[in-house]
């Protein structure tokens, strides 16, 4: 969490959303065709608002604003200490407008309001903050030639970036794309998610107000095999920012590949969390519970395979069924709540589907289970499933619902065996009070990042990223900037 938290017991009411256009060149455009597609409230099922639904036309004027705007404009061209400046702008304007930016991302992914506050919209601001201070730091090298030329070598912007998100945390994702890409000097077409796009076009907003000039940031809405398909084909952009789940990555790689274009793909998880039978029990059931509630289990480094020292395995299922049907699950409004719905009826239906399975599998539903029916809403409760073996499909595969399988082991190798042997590679951890013990699982997970007595502890200055079918590339930390950028070296002759 972060260190601009507020108080969590701010009440908040739900927001009217008056229908969004496309933002394409500084302008607030409706798509060519006309046509609009509607966002629904994840907690009533009912319309919230409508938004442009963009086709290739809009895209092809997105691209051309973003592409003019970098070719011919001063983004690209002015001093890092100048973007900097603007960039601490977007984080004071959303600062200022943080009430509205909570209220938007709640009512839109039916994310809890103390959440999108001390987390969603608090991270962004130090996102921004953070990349400001970035843009200023310059790297290059100098190196001596043999025969007296001399070299300096730096790092120019990639262009235009295509950014690509998915439902989840719009507001966290799309701005980890953007942040280091602003501060790079590049210019960007952005399609967030269609089940989530609001926060994305309130942004554009914040971005004009805070001085990012016309053009730099063009926001789109529409469906991804549509757009985001012809964005990872579209000449004129020159590099795809993904994330979202590993099927879409693949296609999106494959075709983006076709034109050369580099990507970095952000993908799914399903990631191992190891209780060794030194650890602090009660802290440890504390972190898997949050790791796998958390937004509702939509959340890529969603600690999904509770992995525990078999004398521990059944206190920790006891304390686990003990204490998630009193978690609070209801409202997103409401700041007492702590689960909120699901983002849509799919999705709650997949949640629904890999329960089915598991009975089929002949695995035990130790806690829920079943959906919760509430105001039209798409709750699901935190699930907790037992006695089920390694080559399941609920162990195997990314749900992406609170559905949290157990599993015992005997020894530490045993452990990293269970913890490394999914295709994904996004995120593990492990609870231990042995130091050496740290060093040494760690050192074998094979994951972007590896947390030890807790869980989900990210911060803008610490990369993240996935091993194997989790993708490659980094967000955050100094290293997100290498991912917009390219190595420009000068040789002078002697
Ligand atoms: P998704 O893959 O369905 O969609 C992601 C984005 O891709 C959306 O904007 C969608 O419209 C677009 N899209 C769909 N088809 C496309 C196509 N053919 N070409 C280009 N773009 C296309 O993912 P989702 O359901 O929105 O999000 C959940 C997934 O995202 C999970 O797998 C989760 O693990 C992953 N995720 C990963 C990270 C990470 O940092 N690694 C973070 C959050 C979510």
């Amino acid at each position: 969490m972060s260190e601009a938290q507020v108080s969590v017991a701010q009440p908040i009411v739900r927001p009217l959303i008056e229908p969004r256009r496309l933002f394409i060149g500084g302008q607030w455009l409706e798509a060519r065709s006309g046509q609009r597609r509607e966002v629904l409230d994840p907690s009533t099922g009912k319309v919230i608002t409508s938004v442009a639904d963009a086709g290739i036309e809009d895209l092809d004027a997105a691209v051309l604003a973003a592409r003019k705007a970098f070719d011919e404009g001063d983004w690209a061209r002015m001093s890092g200490r100048e973007r900097a400046r603007i960039l601490l702008r977007v984080a004071e304007v959303m600062r200022r407008r943080t009430e509205e930016l909570v209220a938007t991302e709640s009512v839109d992914v039916g994310k809890p309001v103390t959440f999108s506050r001390i987390v969603d919209v608090a991270t962004v601001i130090e996102t921004y903050e953070y990349y400001a201070a970035q843009a200023q730091l310059k790297e290059g090298a100098y190196r001596e030639v043999p025969g007296g030329a001399r070299a300096y070598i730096c790092r120019e912007p990639l262009g235009v970036i295509g950014a690509i998100t998915p439902f989840n945390f719009p507001l966290i994702l799309s701005n980890n794309k953007l942040a280091p890409a602003l501060a790079a000097g590049n210019t960007i077409v952005h399609k967030p998610a269609s089940d989530t796009p609001l926060s994305a076009l309130l942004m554009a907003e914040i971005f004009a107000e805070a001085g990012i000039p016309a053009g730099v940031v063009n926001v789109i809405t529409g469906p991804g095999a549509r757009i985001g398909d012809a964005m990872a084909r579209h000449p004129g952009i020159d590099k795809i920012a993904f994330t979202g789940s590993t099927d879409i990555g693949r296609e999106v790689a494959r075709v983006a590949g076709e034109c050369i274009k580099p990507t970095t793909l952000e993908l799914g998880g399903k990631s191992g969390h190891i209780i060794f039978e030194d650890a602090d029990v009660e802290r440890a059931v504390g972190a898997a519970i949050q790791g796998f509630i958390f937004n509702t289990g939509q959340f890529c480094m969603a600690g999904t395979r509770l992995l525990v020292a078999r004398p521990l395995h059944d206190a920790v299922v006891g304390a686990l069924v003990g204490a998630l049907p009193h978690i609070p699950l209801g409202d997103p409004f409401d700041p007492a709540t702590v689960v909120g719905p699901m983002v849509s009826a799919k999705q709650r239906a997949t949640s629904e589907d890999y329960c089915r399975i598991a009975l089929e599998e002949g695995a035990t539903l130790a806690v829920g289970g079943q959906r919760i029916e509430k105001e039209g809403g798409f709750y699901f409760p935190p699930t907790v499933v037992t006695h089920v073996t390694n080559q399941s499909r609920l162990v195997q595969e990314e749900i992406f619902g609170p559905v949290l399988t157990v599993q015992a082991f005997d020894t530490e190798e045993e452990a990293i065996a269970l913890a490394n042997s999914t295709v994904f590679g996004l995120a593990a951890g492990l609870h231990t009070r042995d130091i050496s013990r740290v060093h040494r699982v760690s050192a074998r997970l094979k994951a972007g990042i590896v947390w030890v007595n807790g869980w989900a502890i990210l911060d803008p200055s610490v990369p993240f990223g996935g091993y194997k079918q989790s993708g490659f590339g980094r967000e955050y930390g100094p290293e997100a900037l290498h991912y917009y950028t390219q190595v420009k070296s000068t040789v002078i002759a002697p």
